[in-house]
């Protein structure tokens, strides 16, 4: 069913009703492959009711809302926990590059099956030698007749082992600078030659893999934009990327939301202490003033206005965002943050995501290269200097190349 322009008011019940009667019971004890079909599951009931794409065009399967209904259901569900982890990539950053750059038989071939949750995507852009600097990767794809052979070595790639589909960013060009010489591919990654393997994190979980491309064979249709126009790809993704890493729906009773450590501080009996009431205060205000500038960077989009250097700020103050609830969740939670009793789960919920909040300030791009985004495109500060800019990339001394020069 889709939804009409006018009312809000009719998305946020019938978010209500549905979450209400379908989030799985118990489903964040489940081990990452159990959770896989219980979120397929989940994900196709949401598209079904009418909440899934809320904003994306309805001739690919989204509602054809607004920026507002979509905010509506965010609000409603953010009285929930959701099994939506997995199509986190799919939704929040290849779903809308599809949509601005895809073909139509690409469009009609993956949009619906990924907001259905019946395929899940992920972004294989970073390399052992090219992270912020991602311009200089080495993952070649080379044209032979009909199809495509790429090769290289993808990491970090966030939930690669559970994906069916990865944007991938590879070099077409080396005879050309850095920038100019890329395109991004659909990549499908049960193809014969894609090998996946687990890396594990602080937090003991391994949600990110490296992943190896030998000599994978992709269709000529498997370009997404234009060949050569990768780096323009790649910044469409990342532009999408930061506004979702920025604005993605926060549980309000998140462990270290305001909320949440104003129950730890009452429960402890600390929240009449002035220190402990100012620093919860300041979290607030900056979780509400966060939530307004996402609201507002969501409703230009709809409106066809893309964030750009926007996204940057978004993405930035999510993460001293967490930094600060990470220095408030210590000072309040003291010792039970790093050492509890294994019967409290909500301890071990808290420790477990203050053991997440460094990666906030790398994933995504470091908090360092958004601040150079931002001086350089929104304050107007001189650019960083780019000695690279011109030359061939074959003639630089980058990654593997630095070890055959
Ligand atoms: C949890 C997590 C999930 C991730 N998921 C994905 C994924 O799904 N797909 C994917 O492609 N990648 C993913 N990444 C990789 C991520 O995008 C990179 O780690 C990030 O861009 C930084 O690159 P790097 O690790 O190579 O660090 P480097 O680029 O080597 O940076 C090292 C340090 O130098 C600083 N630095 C580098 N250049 C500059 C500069 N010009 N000015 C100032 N400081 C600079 C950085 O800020 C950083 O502090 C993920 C990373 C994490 C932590």
């Amino acid at each position: 069913m889709a939804v009409s322009e006018s009312d809000d008011a009719e998305i946020r019940r019938r978010a209500e009703d549905f979450l209400r009667g379908e989030v799985p019971a118990g489903w964040p004890e489940l081990a990452p492959d159990e959770l896989i079909p219980v979120a397929k599951r989940f994900q196709a009931a949401l598209h079904d009711a009418g909440l899934a794409g809320i904003t994306w065009p309805a001739e690919y399967g989204g509602q054809g809302g607004t920026a507002a209904q979509e905010r509506a259901f965010r609000e409603q569900a953010a009285g929930y926990e959701l099994p939506t982890g997995p199509f986190v990539i799919g939704m929040g950053m290849c779903g809308p590059t599809l949509l601005d750059l895809g073909t139509e038989v690409q469009k009609n071939r993956y949009v619906r099956p990924l907001l259905r949750g019946e395929e899940i995507w992920c972004q294989l852009f970073s390399e052992p030698g090219a992270g912020s600097d991602v311009a200089s990767l080495q993952t070649r794809a080379v044209r032979d007749g009909g199809e495509w052979v790429i090769s290289g070595q993808k990491v970090w790639t966030s939930g690669a082992q559970h994906a069916d589909f990865g944007a991938v960013l590879a070099r077409t060009d080396p005879d050309v600078p850095k920038h100019a010489g890329l395109t991004m591919f659909v990549i499908d990654m049960h193809a014969a030659g894609v090998a996946v393997r687990p890396l594990r994190d602080m937090t003991g979980g391994a949600p990110f893999n490296e992943v190896y491309f030998d000599e994978v064979r992709l269709p000529a249709d498997a370009v997404l934009g234009e060949v050569g126009q990768g780096w323009a790809a790649a910044v469409t993704m990342l532009g999408h990327e930061r506004v979702s890493l920025g604005g993605s729906v926060r549980r309000r009773d998140e462990p270290l939301g305001s909320a949440n450590l104003a129950g730890i501080a009452r429960a402890k009996g600390i929240s009449a202490d002035p220190s402990v009431r100012a620093g919860l205060a300041a979290l607030h205000a900056k979780e509400r003033a966060l939530a307004l500038f996402n609201t507002r960077l969501s409703q230009e989009a709809a409106a066809g206005a893309p964030p750009g250097a926007r996204g940057s700020v978004a993405k930035l103050a999510g993460a001293t965002l967490l930094w600060d609830a990470l220095h408030a969740a210590g000072e309040i939670a003291g010792t039970d943050a790093v050492a509890w009793d294994p019967d409290d789960a909500a301890a071990e919920e808290l420790s477990t995501a203050i053991n997440s909040v460094p990666a906030s300030s790398i994933a995504g791009g470091t908090n360092q290269v958004q601040r150079n985004i931002i001086g350089d495109r929104l304050l107007g500060l001189p650019k960083e200097p780019q000695v690279d800019k011109d030359v061939p990339f074959r003639e630089l001394r980058v990654g593997t190349q630095r070890e055959t020069s």
